[in-house]
């Protein structure tokens, strides 16, 4: 295949796909590019190790309920295994080998020591009373616990587990093999969690963003910024653009969204969506809906929520926006992004814009290793420079080889991890 500023391969489906199936074209243009042998390519697609667990659960009515909970550890030459454990109904192996995966190019991108790997239970949370939760927690931990360990696997928080949830955990774990708070990142503080933890993705898109508007030369005091999600993502995101002086004009939650032109009143909106559950109705701004959201004339699009949102078949042909920030994961569809790319609207990737929670669970683990706690300006410092030091980095490969910043990321992670298994030989 020609050097090529495309992403991806110009027979991709239409359709949206799943995650697992565009982490896998990207990763297959990355591939391509850096012209990796076909035993290579094999070596980086498969999991190293696939682990799942019958998890029976006595639940409150005295029956038991059977669950089924996967651990993929999807690469692990450049260290343990680092990735969050989700609970939600539409987890499946499949979904949870493309979220690893995802992990294994984020590590690599942003240097940290550590490989790919992600965790789920098909469970709504939502459904479970807490003594339910728990229990679900401890025996997923109990089955699991052999492929875990400060220097083997180590789970964060994702979609449906928190802080508490990790307690449990490291509790769990603790109780067989000593106090261990390395196990697990994404701790309550009062457990070895590190201070900053809970900004740390909202901040480090924040930070991305900033280099990026620097780059293409995009205003930004005073500029317009959507944001689809107002998680704990999307949330913090949209504090720290108020506080930079950016205005937030449109939010959208899975409830309903609101606009106002002028910016959003982002502390009011926070106390609004607190006291309601969701960003709908605030006062002081216009209603809007999903479709409306993506039409929002503005200069920075962030979706923050949910995966395959930006598609050929929706919205890519209206998006009115001078720049398209990933903090969700996976939220473009491959052919979507060839068509933001042939409309000229760069797209700062997932793997990098939303990769500060990954920077800052690697702080957390190493100030549990030395039993020390940063201050949380360490914590601020030392996240900006990480993730500037890995935007540079893409975007200077980005320019030199006329490719997308998310084929540059990728080819960087990629190239990492591959020259590792090289080394480590067979
Ligand atoms: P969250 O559960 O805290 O928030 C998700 C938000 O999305 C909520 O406001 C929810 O109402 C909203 N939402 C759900 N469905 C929606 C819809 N149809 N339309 C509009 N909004 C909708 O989740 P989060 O932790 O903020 O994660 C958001 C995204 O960022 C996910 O894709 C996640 O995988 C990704 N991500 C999160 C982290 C992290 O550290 N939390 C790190 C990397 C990537």
């Amino acid at each position: 295949m020609p050097e090529t500023s495309l992403d991806v391969p110009s027979d991709v489906p239409a359709q949206p796909i799943d995650i697992g199936g565009i982490a896998r074209l990207q990763f297959d243009a990355a591939a391509e590019l850096l012209g990796l042998s076909d035993s290579m390519q094999d070596q980086l697609r498969m999991p190293f190790r696939e682990v799942a667990v019958h998890v029976p659960v006595l639940m409150g009515d005295g029956s038991v309920r059977s669950f089924m909970g996967y651990r993929v550890q999807h690469n692990g030459a450049r260290g343990p295994t680092k990735g969050g454990i989700r609970y939600h109904p539409d987890v499946d192996r499949e979904e949870v080998q493309g979220l690893a995966a995802l992990m294994t190019w984020k590590t690599a991108l942003l240097d940290l020591p550590y490989g790919g790997a992600k965790g789920g239970i098909p469970v709504d949370p939502g459904e479970l009373q807490r003594f339910e939760l728990e229990r679900l927690t401890r025996k997923f931990t109990e089955r699991t616990a052999l492929a875990l360990g400060p220097y083997r696997d180590i789970p964060a928080p994702d979609m449906g587990t928190d802080a508490q949830v990790m307690a449990w955990l490291l509790d769990e774990y603790s109780g067989k093999r000593g106090y261990s708070p390395a196990v697990v990142t994404g701790k309550p503080v009062s457990l070895g969690g590190s201070l900053g933890r809970d900004e740390a993705t909202g901040r480090g898109v924040l930070i991305t963003m900033q280099e990026a508007a620097r780059d293409y030369s995009l205003p930004w005091e005073g500029a317009r910024a959507s944001i689809q999600g107002f998680g704990n993502v999307g949330g913090h995101l949209a504090t720290l653009l108020h506080e930079q002086g950016v205005r937030v004009v449109a939010v959208t939650d899975a409830w309903g969204g609101v606009l106002n032109e002028d910016g959003l009143d982002v502390p009011a909106l926070h106390e609004h969506a607190d006291r309601s559950g969701s960003v709908a109705e605030f006062p002081e701004a216009e209603p809007l809906n999903d479709y409306g959201f993506w039409r929002v004339p503005c200069d920075y699009l962030v979706p923050a929520a949910l995966g395959s949102v930006i598609t050929k078949e929706d919205n890519v042909a209206d998006l009115d926006c001078r720049m398209v920030v990933e903090a969700a994961n996976a939220p473009t569809t491959p052919i979507a992004d060839k068509i933001l790319e042939e409309r000229g609207i760069p797209v700062v990737p997932d793997i990098l814009a939303n990769a500060g929670g990954a920077v800052v669970s690697y702080f957390e683990w190493t100030q549990n290793l030395q039993q020390l706690r940063w201050e949380i300006e360490a914590v601020r410092e030392a996240l900006k420079k990480k993730m500037v030091a890995a935007y540079r980095n893409v975007a200077e490969t980005a320019r030199e080889r006329t490719i997308s910043l998310r084929t540059a990321a990728y080819l960087i992670a990629v190239e990492r991890v591959a020259e590792t298994e090289e080394l480590r030989g067979h």
